[in-house]
């Protein structure tokens, strides 16, 4: 139980000016008494908690030595760095994704879908430290954990085996990688995932960077079984580079398929992989998240895992400049973000969790562009961040 709070003089998602009024952290109608505590919001813009809908919590070096990168350009370049930086760097899965989650709450992102890495090599241990770290941390942010096997599944045996552990464990979703040009058997890896996730109820995301025709043929098996398994609003396709690369009637078609089955698509909006047909994708109802993917990792330096910015990010990417398009990309890491990841009772309105984010901005255009920094979080009707810091809680570990 929390004591009420009222935010008075806000604009909720860029609307009119209004006062949100928060009770037993819920967001609940006002009722004539004084509310215990009141916040002036001076105008500012109010958003519900920011959804990262896909990370890499125990891979992250937030508050490690600077990683010198000389990684080659390859995929299976980065993932033989990405194994042997874990070993020889120290990479603590538990303190690293604490490190991360604290840092991205103080700009207000409530809600994480992290993928965790599993394979023969560490078995589930990174499994471990993110579960630890979700439970430290349930009163702040909610944590979903991918069981994610980076390295390949079918090719390294044994690693399907550790999936399941991974479940039992606490992961909550069944993840996949590229099922054609990692596993080489697109039919076996997704069957073996789409029945992992059959026999323990557990919604899958897919990384999918497999480009042009093979992402597309790869997406239709995933269409074919999320379709024959009513796994509608269970299944998110990470990146999905192919949706950019294809021609427009494929195209066309996959979308529109994509949007029957309620399949939902994750992208990062990466300068350095071809640009999805974002517009189309939002006409057509497919459900957009996007992500930070790693932050400050050894696959990428960048990133600092404010979802405001990726809003940013996503409308550069895409050529969306005016303040309806800004409107949008925000939408994607809000709203789309949350039903992609199966967020229940989020939002502004009366009955939803009281969790909002209010930036110093006048309109919500503004406040994508120029992501102020000064924010205050509030967490379930208390506040847990002001002018961007954090107000106290579980602080950074080790
Ligand atoms: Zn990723």
């Amino acid at each position: 139980m929390t004591a009420d709070i009222l935010i008075r003089n806000v604009r909720p998602f860029g609307g009119q000016l209004s006062d949100l009024y928060i009770r037993d952290g819920w967001f609940a109608e006002r009722g004539r008494q004084k509310a215990a505590v009141e916040i002036d919001g001076g105008g500012q813009i109010a958003l519900p908690g920011l959804v990262e809908a896909h990370t890499h919590l125990d891979k992250t070096l937030v508050g490690m030595d600077w990683f010198e990168n000389r990684v080659g350009p390859t995929r299976n370049e980065r993932i033989l760095a990405d194994r042997r930086a874990k070993r020889e760097l120290g990479i603590d899965a538990r303190r690293q994704s604490m490190r991360q989650i604290m840092q991205t709450l103080a700009f207000g992102v409530m809600h994480v879908r992290s993928h965790v890495d599993v394979d023969t090599e560490i078995g589930i241990a990174n499994i471990e430290g993110v579960v630890e770290t979700r439970d430290k941390v349930k009163d702040l942010v909610d944590v979903q954990i991918v069981a994610f096997p980076q390295s390949g599944m079918l090719v390294r045996e044994g690693t399907l085996a550790l999936m399941e552990e991974a479940i039992k464990a606490g992961a909550d979703i069944v993840g996949g990688i590229d099922p054609a040009s990692i596993d080489r058997d697109p039919v076996r890896h997704l069957d073996a995932i789409f029945s992992l996730a059959d026999r323990y109820q557990k919604p899958i995301d897919i990384h999918l960077h497999e480009p042009g025709d093979l992402g597309a043929f790869c997406l239709e098996l995933i269409l074919e079984r999320t379709r024959a398994l009513s796994l509608q609003g269970k299944v998110m396709v990470s990146h999905a580079y192919c949706l950019g690369m294809l021609d427009p009637q494929r195209q066309r078609s996959l979308i529109d398929a994509l949007a029957a089955e309620r399949i939902a698509v994750m992208t990062v909006g990466s300068p350095s992989a071809p640009a999805l047909p974002l517009r189309v994708l939002l006409q057509s109802g497919v459900v957009m998240a996007s992500g930070s993917d790693g932050i400050q990792g050894t696959w990428e330096p960048w990133g600092n895992g404010d979802m405001l910015e990726r809003a940013k990010y996503l409308a550069q990417r895409n050529g969306m400049t005016n303040d309806a398009d800004l409107k949008e990309t925000a939408g994607i890491c809000t709203f789309g973000g949350a039903e992609g990841i199966g967020l229940t009772h989020y939002g502004l309105l009366e009955g939803c969790r009281g969790d909002l984010v209010l930036v110093p901005a006048r309109t919500l255009a503004e406040a994508v562009a120029l992501t102020p920094q000064k924010r205050t979080v509030i967490r379930r009707g208390q506040v847990v961040a002001r002018d961007g810091m954090l107000c106290g809680g579980p602080q950074h570990i080790g």
